[in-house]
């Protein structure tokens, strides 16, 4: 077994855990590091995290279709005789959100391009954001002002110099946003209309009313369809990296996807790819995430060997909209409605049942005060009174600023019965947004040679233990654009050559699996997995919620493990095989592991800080101050070159004396 090395590069003697990588070449990986590594019980347990799935894709069946190609022009494409098909793009863009969408504008300036998305091309988290983007446009605002708020919501775990870069570069990608045709409100001045929101210390919201995201999507989706040598793969399923390992180095060749309309299996080869894959926020029952959003991008991440951080920092949005408050109650929803951050900006208070407004006693900022905060005094709320919603109140504000501001909320609920600018609204917490996972350094670069990242897929050091309102859009963009240079590199160095891997021999083919099971066996597999998912995302809701225990976490992990089990157990005995792949089955397999590299991230911090609040180690412990990183089995000093451009790994240790770490408000 390789040696647990920390992330700043010095090796220990501990042993590491065994993942038992389920990678499609069948690799063997991890090792597991995280704060306080002497303590860290997990790296003396053999754990085989998402053991269970190494029993996916880990026979070789060979594809000995004839291969025949031709060119289109733009790219070229091979098509075998078993009707699975390989295409060939200079850029691979996974994920068509505001990440993934502006990487790609930009590197069609050098070559080829094909994005690929599951569902329709603006499904994505970025369409659901209301708020806006934060960004230093006010001249009595700062960027030192801006990175303060962040690094003080992130509980002073952030990353110093990403947070810099960002709040630096913000205000020039937001201008580039209004270049691509973004519409953003503005004032009677004539000045985009800063909004201002919970931990913010100032004006800097750009927002379009409160459905900011659907305007950014839709204006680089635009500017998108227009570019010629952008090519959209929609409804297409991204199922694993193409990774080859060469010694020490592990470099990504493409992927592997699975239309889900034609149920074919295509695979893509290129010589750049871009991880854009968003959220998990299904990993919980409740969350604002639309339905793609179920950690896709992380948990091929995982199984290709790249270095992850920071699972345990889940945001829970304080206020979504409590569905059994309202006089009308809607039809079940896939997702919960957003409340935006904004509406307790603009002067929104919160009210318990008894109508007393009960912030100030949780915090001195009250409403305004950071997410996890926020979230965890509602938590207590709802768990002292026994009840199952708080009330946000707006309605003390003109009507006619409530509707200007908020009009997709106010329609939202009035088609509830609820009128926003007379009533209160009731509000629970809702997980939200995965401030841990892909580690990246400052050019987007992963541990893997070849593959970027961008957006809420990753972990670049910005969000450190809280990530802060309005933050993840401006993140996506910043790392988006700054992953281009490096990939334009890397892409003149292997044009000559990466059309010319041997894509057949060196990796199995995933089949469909509809194609081969007789239907009532698939419908079976759907359904129990459907069951077998609800019954994930109760376990992560019930143990691994707002407020945590080592004893709750515990039985999470146990409860995970026995539910991966059963249900591959339960796929075999109906006929499953390893190398086959559906959509449902997919899904589960990545959202069962994130679920529990989160809760080996969440075990191994004995601490509180930000996000993470355990009863069983309810302060900051400032030499836990440290990201929690999964490493591979293979990291080595090369590694840490490679992420040392700009990494969490290598600064997020430093302590500032600006910015001194001060005790968490106790729920
Ligand atoms: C309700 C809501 C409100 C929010 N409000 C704000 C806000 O006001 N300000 C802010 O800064 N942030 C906000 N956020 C967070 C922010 O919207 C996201 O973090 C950000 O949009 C993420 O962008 P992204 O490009 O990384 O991912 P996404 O926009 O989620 O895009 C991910 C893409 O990847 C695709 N994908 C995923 N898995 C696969 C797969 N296996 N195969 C193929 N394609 C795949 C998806 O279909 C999607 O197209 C909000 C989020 C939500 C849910």
């Amino acid at each position: 077994m390789a040696s647990v090395q920390l992330c700043a590069g010095i090796r220990s003697s501990h042993s590491p855990m065994d993942f038992g990588a389920p990678c499609l070449r069948g690799a063997s990986f991890s090792a597991y590091f995280a704060p306080g590594l002497s303590s860290f019980r997990s790296v003396d347990a053999s754990l085989a995290l998402c053991q269970a799935s190494n029993r996916f894709l880990t026979i070789k069946a060979a594809a000995n279709g004839r291969i025949s190609s031709h060119q289109n022009g733009r790219h070229s494409r091979t098509r075998l005789d078993d009707g699975s098909s390989t295409k060939y793009f200079d850029f691979l863009v996974i994920g068509s959100g505001v990440a993934g969408l502006r990487y790609a504008l930009d590197v069609a300036k050098f070559g080829s391009v094909a994005i690929i998305t599951k569902s329709e091309p603006q499904e994505s988290n970025t369409r659901y954001a209301q708020g806006g983007v934060s960004a230093v446009l006010d001249p009595s605002d700062s960027v030192e002002n801006h990175m303060r708020d962040t690094i003080v919501a992130g509980a002073f775990l952030c990353d110093e110099e990403t947070v810099e870069v960002v709040c630096r570069e913000g205000p020039e990608r937001v201008k580039e946003l209004m270049a691509f045709g973004a519409s953003f409100d503005h004032s009677e001045d004539g000045q985009l209309h800063l909004a201002r929101e919970g931990g913010h210390s100032h004006h800097r919201i750009v927002h379009t009313a409160d459905m900011t995201g659907r305007e950014i999507e839709r204006a680089l989706l635009t500017a998108v369809k227009n570019n010629a040598s952008i090519s959209i793969f929609e409804h297409h399923f991204a199922l694993d990296l193409l990774t080859h390992e060469d010694g020490n180095t592990i470099t990504c060749h493409g992927l592997d996807t699975l239309n889900v309309r034609t149920k074919e299996v295509v695979r893509f080869i290129s010589a750049v790819t871009l991880l854009a894959t968003g959220g998990a926020g299904h990993i919980y029952p409740s969350t604002t995430n639309p339905l793609v959003a179920t950690g896709d991008g992380v948990a091929m991440g995982h199984r290709a060997q790249a270095v992850i951080s920071n699972m345990e920092f889940v945001q829970f949005h304080p206020t979504a909209l409590a569905d059994d408050g309202l006089p009308i109650k809607p039809k079940s929803r896939e997702n919960a409605f957003l409340i935006t951050e904004a509406v307790r900006g603009a002067g929104g208070k919160l009210f318990n049942m008894a109508r007393e407004r009960f912030m100030p006693l949780y915090d001195a900022r009250g409403e305004l005060a950071p997410r996890d905060v926020v979230a965890r005094s509602i938590d207590d709320q709802l768990k002292k009174n026994n009840e199952k919603f708080v009330y946000l109140d707006i309605s003390h504000k003109p009507a006619g600023e409530v509707l200007g501001h908020f009009p997709n909320i106010a329609r939202e609920c009035l088609k509830c019965g609820l009128d926003i600018t007379k009533e209160p609204i009731p509000v629970v917490p809702a997980a939200h947004y995965m401030c841990g996972g892909i580690q990246t350094g400052l050019s987007g670069q992963t541990s893997i040679e070849g593959l970027y990242a961008a957006g809420e897929v990753t972990c670049t050091g910005l969000h450190g233990a809280n990530r802060l309102a309005s933050n993840s859009l401006l993140e996506a963009l910043v790392f988006a654009q700054r992953a281009v240079n490096p990939s334009k590199d890397h892409f003149q160095r292997v044009q000559g050559s990466y059309r010319a891997v041997d894509e057949a021999r060196e990796w199995t083919r995933p089949l469909e699996s509809t194609a081969i099971l007789e239907d009532s066996q698939m419908e079976e597999i759907r359904k129990f997995t459907a069951v077998q998912r609800k019954s994930l995302q109760q376990i992560m809701w019930n143990f691994v919620g707002i407020v945590r225990s080592t004893e709750r976490l515990e039985i999470a992990q146990r409860r995970l493990e026995e539910l991966e089990t059963s249900w591959q157990d339960h796929l075999f005995r109906h006929g499953w095989k390893p190398n086959m792949v559906d959509l449902e089955v997919c899904e589960m397999r990545n959202l069962i592991c994130v679920a529990r590299v989160v809760v080996r991230s969440a075990l191994s911090r004995r601490e509180s800080r930000g996000l993470h609040y355990t009863t069983d180690y309810p302060d900051l412990v400032e030499s836990r101050r440290l990201p929690t990183v999964l490493i591979p089995a293979y990291w080595n000093s090369g590694l840490v070159n490679r992420l040392s451009t700009g990494s969490v790994s290598s600064r997020a240790v430093k302590t500032t004396q600006e910015f001194q770490p001060k005790t968490p408000v106790q729920a």
